[in-house]
């Protein structure tokens, strides 16, 4: 028998990699978005999977649009992947964040306990939860901390994940994902922004760019590798959490100098606090400068993850390196650059 899967966020980086996987594994895939989010599915069109998917249209905010939608289909496997999901934004529209990001799990946990709670439930929980670190390598155990409205929003799902799973048996996982980047992740969060913006100056569309916080640390891996995680979890008998990470932590200026390393820019840093830039060494000319709009209220300064848990009950490690994953995501923006 055919599982039915349902993706919510299938307009994503994280939905649009999973809806691909789960097809290869033939899954009925249903795709939930929200009204506006129909022209942007440019992550599945370039899988070349928009067509293979059922969509929907599922606001988070909107309790009736999701019980219509789980009273419509029967459905094996839900993964909730939509959130207002970036941190930058949170801070701006904190109540939106805690609306979708928060409340919107428990609207799903709620339709799923009074429809059919044999439905397995997958939460993506995140590394900000742990934000100012409370142990040097941060594993399934460790206090969470959070530093922003989408983290404590996150923190809030990740609870309700847990307590679903203890007050009503439900099978409901939580995966505790790190920074996952791939060609198809948003322009606004940093991995990509460099790539574009390395690439403009170099093709001559810009002369430079802005950034915020060059000394944040992250543990980076590829988002392709991460859903499978996620899939693995659903799979197992017991629902549990799970920390998926590469436990290795990087700068945004490493990520920066592995980038112009791989674009072969002959560049060097100067200057001191919001005055560092990174200049052209031909020119003199500066390719990167910092603009404190780009600082976070406040900032989560290191990551790393210790995943030896998911390694010993998922059987699933990281495989590729920061370096393999910047020189994919540049090779990529090049080939659609070129074509653009
Ligand atoms: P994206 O930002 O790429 O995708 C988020 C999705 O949520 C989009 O499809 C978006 O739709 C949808 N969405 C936003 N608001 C609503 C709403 N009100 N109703 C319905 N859908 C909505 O995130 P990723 O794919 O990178 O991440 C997937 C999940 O994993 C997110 O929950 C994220 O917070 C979490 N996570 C991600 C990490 C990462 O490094 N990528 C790390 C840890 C956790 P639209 O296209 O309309 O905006
Ligand atoms: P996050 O870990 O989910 O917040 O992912 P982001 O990619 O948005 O940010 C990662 C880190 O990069 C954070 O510590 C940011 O403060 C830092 N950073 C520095 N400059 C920028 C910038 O211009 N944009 C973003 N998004 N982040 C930046």
């Amino acid at each position: 028998m055919k599982k039915t899967a349902l993706i919510t966020g299938i307009s994503g980086q994280d939905g649009a990699y999973l809806a691909d996987f789960l097809i290869k594994k033939k899954y009925k895939v249903i795709g939930t978005d929200r009204r506006s989010a129909r022209s942007v599915n440019w992550r599945l069109r370039r899988l070349k999977i928009e067509n293979k998917i059922i969509f929907e249209e599922m606001e988070l905010g909107e309790i009736y649009e999701i019980q219509r939608v789980f009273k419509k289909y029967k459905i094996d496997e839900v993964y909730n992947l939509a959130a207002q999901s970036f941190v930058g934004t949170s801070f701006n529209s904190p109540i939106n964040t805690s609306n979708i990001t928060g409340l919107g799990t428990l609207r799903i946990l709620e339709t799923i306990r009074n429809i059919n709670k044999k439905i397995k439930f997958y939460q993506a929980s995140s590394s900000e939860m742990f934000g100012e670190v409370l142990e040097k390598k941060q594993k399934e155990t460790t206090p969470l901390n959070p530093q922003s409205p989408y983290a404590i929003s996150k923190v809030f799902s990740h609870y309700l994940t847990q307590n679903y799973r203890n007050s009503y048996g439900m099978f409901t996982t939580s995966g505790i994902l790190f920074n996952h980047e791939s060609p198809l992740r948003g322009e606004e969060f940093v991995t990509r922004k460099i790539i574009i913006g390395l690439i403009k100056v170099l093709k001559q569309d810009i002369n430079h760019f802005e950034l915020g916080n060059l000394y944040a640390k992250r543990d980076w891996g590829f988002a392709k590798e991460y859903i499978e995680a996620m899939w693995k979890m659903m799979q197992k008998k017991k629902p549990d959490d799970y920390v998926i990470a590469t436990g290795k932590t990087y700068s945004i200026k490493d990520f920066i100098n592995i980038a112009t390393n791989y674009l072969k820019m002959d560049v060097k840093w100067v200057g001191k606090g919001l005055n560092e830039k990174l200049i052209n060494n031909k020119d003199k000319k500066i390719i990167i400068k910092i603009n404190p709009k780009f600082f976070r209220p406040s900032e989560v300064n290191i990551l790393t993850g210790d995943a030896s848990k998911a390694r010993k009950f998922l059987g699933w490690k990281p495989k590729t390196s920061l370096k393999k994953l910047i020189s994919i995501m540049i090779d990529q923006e090049i080939k659609y650059y070129d074509n653009l």
